[in-house]
């Protein structure tokens, strides 16, 4: 029987999740849920300075939004746990004390200073820069010397010399690395914190996690940790790193190149399927030449074997285009609940939303829902619905708005719209088409100048959309506004 996948997402709470992050644990889930495997959320949380609580919180409130929901982990548990690094401290030292003790490690107490000097002079040498082993080898005298001086150790791991370590990765194929490039690492902090390349290894282990999906960032360390696992006598999992995500420049993605965390994204009016789905090509390529997934389809068609090796670019242009045709395709209520906190900061209505005004919000929004890239546009979009002033300040507009015609369109307009009996945009469009037809007029005679009557803008929502749901009253003191020599 084949081996039940199981994969992690392993952040650093030290930020909020960015999209690399998001496409990492995306690739993972993707590959857990395509084979019936298990998707575990763990803290690493070791760099104590640079990690926060309220990082984690924003993590997993993107995952969530995301609908990327672990089986394993932080919050839901599971048997492996704990699933946050610093809860794990007892599990690390057993094999720190395994590492000490057959000399696979040492205490080293090197001053912050001597390091950088040596790595200076290495620098300066045109060489790595890394450790060369000064504690190596001291003795039981020279490691009492040190404590004396108040000296606090940290622990690092013995690299074997001549080593070949080969990697071979399920995305970039196989990769070497030469042990003598590497230098003794710190696998245990003087606070007794363990870093990540330790922690990493004894965490993937013991968790069983067959495959490691995350980014190329991170190749350079994997040779660190295959040391760790062959001194520990454990199997390493199947790696597999994913390519950098690129600015339009072709340098690595970052704030200068827009929005870079998913929260910047869900704020900015994308919706989780567009992200998803974009993030999903970001790197990944389908087989047929298809463009829109949703989640379960992407399960479906998932390989790492479709994942590029060479660098994805971010294309902004494409990610608003998804998202606007999942607006389009979304129902109208789902955009209207999404767009209800933006119209209320744009104080376009209150806090509280009543029956009556929900139903017509629901009509606003649908007349113009096919028209949107992102929920925050929503608000400039629907602005004109609401009671307004009505300024026209566009030269053309105050032109057309002045043709000779106009005066008996209004009016036309009004009095058929006081006979209405009931005012639909059906029964508006019928009523606008009479307008051209009875005064003999061309559809632009008619509706551009009224779109300039009711709104001051020569685009806009559908005019019959407009009239519909602004409602008679509205109308007549639009008219009054801006032609009140026709409108008394
Ligand atoms: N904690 C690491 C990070 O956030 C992830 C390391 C890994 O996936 O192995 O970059």
């Amino acid at each position: 029987m084949l081996e039940k996948i199981r994969v992690r997402f392993a952040p650093s709470p030290t930020g909020p999740l960015h999209i690399g992050g998001a496409r990492s644990a995306l690739f993972n889930y993707l590959l857990a849920k395509k084979t019936g495997g298990d998707f575990i959320l763990r803290i690493e949380d070791t760099d104590l300075e640079r990690s926060s609580p309220e990082s984690e919180e924003n993590i997993k409130q993107s995952l969530h939004w995301l609908g990327i929901e672990w089986n394993e982990g932080i919050d839901v548990g599971g048997p492996y746990g704990p699933y946050r690094q610093t809860e794990r401290l007892d599990i690390y030292r057993k094999y720190v004390d395994q590492l000490l003790q057959q000399g696979l490690a040492y205490r080293c107490y090197c001053t912050e200073e001597e390091i950088a000097a040596e790595r200076e002079m290495l620098m300066q040498k045109g060489e790595l820069p890394r450790y060369l082993g000064k504690c190596r080898n001291l003795t039981p005298e020279q490691e009492a010397e040190y404590i004396k001086q108040g000296r606090k150790p940290v622990i690092r791991f013995r690299v074997p010399e001549d080593e070949l370590i080969v990697i071979d990765d399920l995305v970039r194929g196989r990769v070497t690395f030469e042990s003598n490039g590497i230098g003794d690492f710190v696998i245990v902090k003087s606070d007794g914190i363990p870093t990540y390349n330790f922690a990493v290894v004894i965490d993937d282990s013991s968790m069983h996690i067959t495959h490691v999906i995350r980014g190329e960032e991170h190749l350079s360390n994997t040779p660190r940790q295959m040391l760790i696992y062959k001194a520990l006598g454990l199997t390493p999992p199947k790696f597999a790193h994913i390519s950098l995500i690129l600015g339009k420049d072709r340098t690595k993605m970052s704030k200068r190149h827009g929005a870079t965390s998913v929260v910047n994204y869900q704020e900015a009016g994308f919706l989780p399927e567009a992200l998803v789905n974009y993030l999903a090509l970001l790197g990944w390529s389908p087989e047929k030449e298809e463009e829109i997934f949703s989640m379960e389809q992407l399960i479906q068609e998932f390989s790492l074997d479709r994942v590029a090796k060479n660098p994805a670019v971010f294309d902004m242009d494409k990610l608003t285009w998804l998202n606007g045709y999942y607006i389009r395709e979304s129902p109208v209520e789902k955009i209207t609940d999404l767009a209800i906190p933006y119209l209320q900061k744009a104080k376009l209505i209150g806090q509280a939303v009543s029956e009556e005004e929900y139903q017509w919000l629901i009509n606003v929004v649908g007349a113009i829902k096919h028209k949107v890239v992102s929920i925050s546009e929503i608000p400039a979009y629907v602005k004109v619905f609401f009671p307004m002033e009505i300024k026209v300040e566009d030269e053309e507009a105050k032109t057309i708005l002045a043709g000779e015609q106009v005066p008996i369109v209004a009016k036309t307009l009004l009095s058929k719209l006081e006979q209405c009996e009931e005012l639909n945009p059906a029964n508006v469009k019928k009523i606008l088409k009479e307008i051209t037809k009875e005064l003999k007029l061309g559809g632009k005679q008619v509706y551009m100048p009224l779109r300039i009557a009711l709104t001051g803008e020569m685009h806009g929502p559908e005019l019959h959309d407009l009239i519909t749901y602004i409602g008679l009253k509205e109308v007549r003191s639009r008219l009054a506004q801006t032609l009140p020599d026709v409108i008394k």
